[in-house]
């Protein structure tokens, strides 16, 4: 299962618009979430994505591993 996770390229140093591209990763977790007081139910995502969205202070509600 492909990972939901999306990144932003392009910015300041970059000309043109920036866009987002999706993560090319595996999932390795389903992941319930809260964004913008919308909750989003088992979202496939890697290890990689897990970690940005802690750090990114995503509230993660919950966190089901996949196989
Ligand atoms: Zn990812």
């Amino acid at each position: 299962m492909r990972c939901e996770g999306y990144r932003r390229y392009g910015g300041v140093f970059t000309l043109g618009t920036p866009h987002w591209e999706q993560c090319g990763n595996d999932a390795s977790v389903l992941l319930t979430v809260e964004q913008d007081g919308k909750v989003s139910e088992d979202l496939p995502m890697c290890d990689v994505c897990w970690e940005e969205g802690r750090q990114a202070k995503i509230n993660i509600i919950e966190a089901k591993p996949l196989l």
